[in-house]
């Protein structure tokens, strides 16, 4: 495996989806597309946000052995298909991951070189009110999702690193000198591996 593997995580409404697009547009990083089993929103493209596939297509793939990760998360299947972040990584290009803690907590345990990052909400209240304000969820998946984080929030823990995402601008600085440092170090490591040979 040449490339690294970030992963980007948090409980829903911690930003992590705008943090992703920052991220993707000054760094070069490839997001991974999910598979899920939820139905495509407005705005959504199949292919492009998520590959939308049915329960039964997305059990044959765990089936399979096509997943590197995947949760349900609030009555969906969310799942990282393994090929082609595989292929990207072998190929050298560093990869981003934008999943929940349980996707985030296995990916770690398959892949203990991989990088994560949780984001941390400014508070509880300030979470709830940026879902209710986004308007994506209804009230019932709202207080779903709320009820996930309590969980959520106690993994933190076992993150590479946890930065809070009070501030946009600062927050993806933060992340991108993260991202800088762990490239630096893999640098260090391919030059000392070279200088062997
Ligand atoms: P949403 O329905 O808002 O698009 O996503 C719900 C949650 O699923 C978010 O926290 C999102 O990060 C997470 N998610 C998206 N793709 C994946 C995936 O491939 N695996 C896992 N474990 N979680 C995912």
């Amino acid at each position: 495996m040449k490339g690294i593997l970030f992963v980007l995580s948090g409980p829903s409404g911690t930003g992590k989806g705008t943090v992703c697009e920052r991220l993707l547009e000054k760094e070069p990083l490839h997001l991974s597309v999910s598979a899920t089993t939820r139905d495509i929103r407005e705005g959504e493209t199949d292919g492009v946000t998520y590959h939308y596939v049915s329960v039964p297509e997305f059990e044959g793939m765990i089936k399979n052995g096509e997943m590197l990760e995947y949760a349900s998360y609030n009555g969906n299947y969310y799942g990282t298909p393994k090929k082609s972040v595989a292929d990207l990584l072998d190929t050298g290009h560093d990869v981003l991951l934008e999943i929940e803690p349980q996707g985030a907590l296995q990916v770690k345990s398959i892949i203990p070189e991989a990088v994560l990052v949780f984001l941390v909400p400014p508070s509880m209240q300030e979470l709830k009110n940026r879902l209710i304000t986004r308007g994506r969820e209804n009230s019932d998946e709202i207080k779903e999702r709320l009820a996930a984080s309590q969980w959520e929030l106690r993994q933190a823990d076992k993150y590479n690193k946890q930065i809070v995402n009070d501030d946009l601008d600062r927050c993806v600085n933060e992340v991108r000198a993260y991202i800088a440092e762990k490239r630096g170090e893999r640098n260090m490591i391919e030059a000392l591996i070279n200088e062997k040979v």
